[in-house]
């Protein structure tokens, strides 16, 4: 699948219809779903022919996935859960209702870690995503459905949502461009809350212009999120340009056990950025480590509230016949796969009398004092952060399944972003032994127009 620019000209100029591009998605998802591992990114797919009423607007017949915990009114909305199995919205969510007013078609519901929770998509009722770079290892994720979609060729773009890295992590896994837009960009109405003061929509592309120009029709203000912003969008025409740009690289990203691998494909990115006319400045982050940590608490907190509608009375899957109410709750509850009670108990456990202030508050400060870091760097007149995006390349199918806190450690470079709300993005930098390897770029808050010009200048001199 060509990227969105080349599809839109032959679109435009008549070459090809709108149908030859879902053929082609079709052809690639068979592909895709062939044999005895299938990569298997859509919970729900719809790549059969439409009549196409509308051909105008910035996405015109470009065939796009979401995610499948952003609803959606023509397919269910299961967030790989149990609990909400059977459930389709009956409202589309704003970043979706913007998209289909610029004219894409929506085609697929993908596959996702049960609501947002986890690295690998391993966590879904629905069974693994595959990598398509090599099936035996995970996506990543929770985003790894959207992330996989684009990487084989189905779609040229999907929409995902990231908490702590849910867009970036699966993007580096797959080799494709993940961006997290600054905390408020675009409307959270319909997309299902996981942690609400982390929670954002992003956007996997194949290019940076392509996840700008996805990113430039979902964002903006909407009534029915009160934490969107109604600052200007930013403006970038896709060109980009590294000339007299200082990127900041900060020690605590490039760490012992970074894989060496990952080590000499940013150093090489480094040396391409600095003869494009960069200067690279040494930073420091030194609140980094207190990332992970905070990150779990303060997540698992909302998490616990925001699930707590989930009761079987107002969403999705009930308990038949249950003798009292509270057997309703217990039985339509025990629905939730592993992760999701392992979040919910922690997340209660942390706000149940007494322990506020030991956990929740301190975990405040340190995400205070991780933001605060941020805005040090940035200014001091650094324009962008470089950092590995993760640790390692892909791991395998069921290699941290059953250890938690090593799942959660892939994690480790993208979370201090998500914290601190700032936009960040996630590109290809080449590969290690066939999987490919992200880099990741961080600027300050509203700064999307900077980061897209900085990591399409990354992306040109890395071709
Ligand atoms: N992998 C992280 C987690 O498990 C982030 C998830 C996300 O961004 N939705 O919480």
């Amino acid at each position: 699948m060509q990227p969105i620019a080349s599809l839109a000209r032959s679109l435009h100029s008549g070459a090809i219809a709108p149908d030859d591009i879902l053929r082609e998605a079709a052809l690639a998802l068979a592909v895709a779903d062939s044999g005895p591992d299938p990569i298997h990114p859509f919970i729900q797919s719809n790549l059969t022919e439409r009549s196409f009423i509308r051909a105008t607007g910035a996405l015109a017949g470009i065939p796009i996935a979401v995610k499948d915990n952003i609803a959606t009114v023509d397919f269910p909305t299961t967030c790989g859960s149990r609990i909400l199995e059977g459930y389709t919205s009956p409202f589309d969510a704003t970043a979706v209702k913007r998209l289909r007013a610029a004219g894409a078609v929506i085609v697929g519901k993908t596959n996702l870690d049960e609501f947002g929770m986890g690295s690998s998509t391993e966590y879904s009722v629905f069974g693994v995503t595959r990598n398509p770079h090599d099936r035996s290892r995970v996506p990543g994720g929770s985003s790894g459905g959207s992330a996989a979609a684009v990487a084989a060729g189905i779609v040229p773009a999907a929409l995902g949502s990231e908490t702590g890295g849910s867009v970036r992590q699966p993007a580096a896994f797959c080799g494709v461009v993940g961006l997290r837009p600054t905390y408020g960009r675009v409307s959270r109405s319909g997309l299902i809350a996981f942690a609400s003061s982390l929670d954002q929509v992003g956007v996997l592309a194949r290019t940076v212009a392509d996840a700008a120009l996805v990113q430039s029709v979902v964002a903006g203000h909407d009534q029915r999120d009160s934490t969107s912003s109604r600052r200007q969008l930013p403006e970038f025409d896709g060109d980009g340009d590294l000339d007299g740009t200082v990127i900041g690289v900060p020690g605590e990203y490039f760490p012992d056990h970074l894989d060496p691998g990952v080590r000499s494909l940013c150093r090489a990115a480094l040396r391409r950025m600095e003869a494009c006319g960069a200067t690279i400045r040494e930073v420091s982050l030194p609140h980094t480590r207190l990332a992970i940590t905070a990150y779990h608490v303060i997540a698992g907190a909302e998490a616990s509230s925001n699930l707590a509608r989930f009761d079987g009375v107002r969403y999705g899957a009930s308990a038949i016949d249950p003798p009292t109410p509270g057997d309703l709750y217990e039985l339509t509850r025990a629905r939730f796969g592993p992760e999701v009670k392992r979040r919910i108990l922690l997340g209660t456990h942390l706000l149940s009398h007494g322990h506020g202030s030991a956990h929740y508050q301190r975990a405040q400060k340190a995400r205070a004092l991780v933001s605060l870091d941020f805005d040090y760097v940035f200014a001091s007149g650094v324009d962008a952060i470089f950092t590995p995006t993760t640790p390692a390349p892909a791991f395998r199918i069921g290699e941290h399944i059953g250890d938690p806190a090593s799942m959660y450690g892939s994690d480790e470079f993208t979370v201090p972003a998500s914290l601190a709300g700032v936009p960040a993005l996630s590109l290809p930098i080449g590969f290690r032994d066939g999987l490919p390897v992200g880099g990741q770029l961080i600027c300050g808050r509203w700064e999307e127009a900077r980061l897209m010009r900085i990591a399409a200048g990354l992306e040109t001199a890395l071709l």
